[in-house]
């Protein structure tokens, strides 16, 4: 659903998912594709509260799922949330599911701040603006950029948060982008390093025509449909709620 990514990564004797599947059977099948492939994970690691990033532990329920600070607030600050948006969305798609999620004990993590994988070394970067949380994670060592929800190439900007806030997220991914070889989006493809950036000068693009209020901005080429315009729609109502 929504072409989402989950992101294995390794280094030495250790392993770490980030985000998460969708459907039962993706979540179901995650444990032996990975294993197949010499990823068993130690540890998860969502980027953002928002409920279709935290779904690793129903794949990997002895696992501690790891978030940034600010994500962990939000999950305080609204208990239960993310399980109803489950429930809600899981209905509507007539998704049936063996257990519900439990998020268990989630782990704090440094934003901005790094954390140990095996030998190497994670950089947890904020990227708020989509939601008032979120983080990207950057596995210098090789050249792997996840994002989060930012940089998609099949969704335009979702700004729920700030404006201002997304811009700045923007603009910290810069020397990021620039330093990574492969960019993961929370939803699309992954991408090369030219192609994130292109992406990016497009989102910057969009929020310039958000600001003004366009109804009817120029879309990116492959984002122009119904379902983005629906996303433009829900952003410029946001915006002049304030
Ligand atoms: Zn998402």
């Amino acid at each position: 659903m929504w072409q989402t990514n989950a992101i294995a990564l390794r280094a030495g004797d250790e392993a770490m998912l980030i985000d998460s599947p969708y459907f039962p059977d993706e979540l179901e099948a995650l444990p032996g594709l990975l294993a197949g492939a010499g990823f068993e994970p130690d540890a998860l690691v969502a980027t953002h509260a928002d409920y279709d990033h935290l779904l690793g532990r129903l794949a990997f329920p002895e696992l501690a799922l790891g978030m940034g600070e600010p994500s962990v607030v939000r999950l305080h600050q609204e208990p239960g949330a993310a399980q109803r948006a489950l429930r809600d969305k899981d209905a509507e798609l007539y998704v049936e599911r063996s257990a519900p999620l439990a998020l268990g004990h989630v782990q704090t993590l440094p934003v901005p701040g790094s954390i140990e994988l095996g030998p190497e070394e994670l950089e947890l970067h904020p990227a708020d603006g989509h939601t008032s949380d979120g983080m990207a994670v950057m596995a210098r060592w090789c050249g792997v950029l996840c994002v989060g929800d930012y940089l998609s190439n099949v969704e335009i900007p979702m700004v729920e948060a700030g404006l201002g806030d997304y811009r700045a997220t923007l603009a910290r991914l810069v020397p990021l982008v620039e330093a990574a070889e492969t960019v993961v989006p929370g939803h699309g493809a992954p991408q090369s390093r030219d192609w994130a950036l292109r992406i990016l000068d497009e989102d910057v693009d969009y929020l310039d025509a958000l600001d003004r209020g366009e109804e009817r901005p120029a879309l990116p080429k492959d984002r122009d449909t119904r379902e983005q315009r629906k996303i433009h729609a829900e952003n410029l109502q946001r915006l002049r709620r304030g």
